[in-house]
């Protein structure tokens, strides 16, 4: 069986609707294989309103949240989601703390480090670099693997990897691999908490030296903050010169 990874939105928190034209992003979030939501910002209803013409999450049995900034973590997004089912929300306690009063939801404290399994799905947080008050909660990246053995790094959002991350991350291989690159080709004051174009390229070549990636497997740049990229197709190439592919709003990969 083949795994599917849907990106619901690629864009960093600067984006809102009001921004629709062409290569508009969405608040980032993704979808694996139907059944696994990553991150639910406001703008998930839209992406499958606009892209289906209906919700295509009624499949959806996990919401993992890397943390709970309010382009990640909607309360109204998982309020519709777990409405008329259950929902397991993982995260990090202060997001088990935000969704735990949500109706229908079963709030799941995810500890760094250790598997946590849902439905076959085999979720390992490690913690990201992105937290601007480590007292009001953790950031993480998540390792996901599937009940068909297919195997995705999270990353957003964050910037260069802690070393306790790194050392858990060698320890996998990987099909997919989601990179935060809100930052374009040039020095910003986020870049101590997301990633920058060339140190994408550090951090690629490292994960490509490392023999991280499995056969035909893939890193893709997302996140991507409208006010500090040069067009799509200038990006694209800049990454491409290193072998990081452009993540877009309703890219699915089938690995
Ligand atoms: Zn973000
Ligand atoms: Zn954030």
């Amino acid at each position: 069986m083949k795994d599917v990874l849907e990106f619901l939105g690629t864009g960093a928190a600067d984006w809102s609707m009001n921004d629709r034209g062409p290569f508009f992003r969405r608040n980032s979030a993704a979808l694996l294989n139907g059944a696994v939501m990553i991150d639910c910002g406001p703008h998930i209803w839209d992406y499958t309103i606009s892209t289906y013409g209906r919700s295509v999450y009624q499949g959806v049995h996990t919401l993992l949240v890397t943390h709970p900034h309010g382009d990640h973590f909607c309360r109204e997004s998982v309020a519709r989601l777990a409405d008329g089912r259950r929902l397991s929300v993982l995260g990090d306690e202060a997001t088990v703390r935000l969704a735990g009063s949500i109706e229908g939801v079963d709030a799941v404290p995810a500890p760094l480090f250790e598997e946590t399994v849902t439905q076959g799905y085999t979720c390992i947080p490690v913690p990201a670099n992105h937290a601007p008050d480590q007292e009001s909660f953790q950031a993480r990246h998540y390792i996901i693997t599937t009940p068909n053995g297919g195997t995705v790094f999270y990353g957003l959002d964050g910037a260069w990897f802690e070393n306790a991350a790194w050392h858990e991350m060698c320890r996998h291989r990987y099909d997919i691999m989601v990179l935060d690159c809100t930052v374009g080709d040039k020095a910003d004051w986020r870049l101590f908490e997301h990633n920058t174009i060339p140190m994408l390229r550090i951090m690629a070549e490292g994960i490509m030296e490392k023999g991280l990636l499995k056969e035909g497997g893939r890193i893709y740049a997302s996140h991507l903050a409208r006010t500090l990229h040069a067009s799509y197709a200038v990006t694209e190439e800049l990454l491409s010169d290193f072998g990081v592919l452009l993540a877009y709003d309703g890219l699915t990969i089938i690995f």
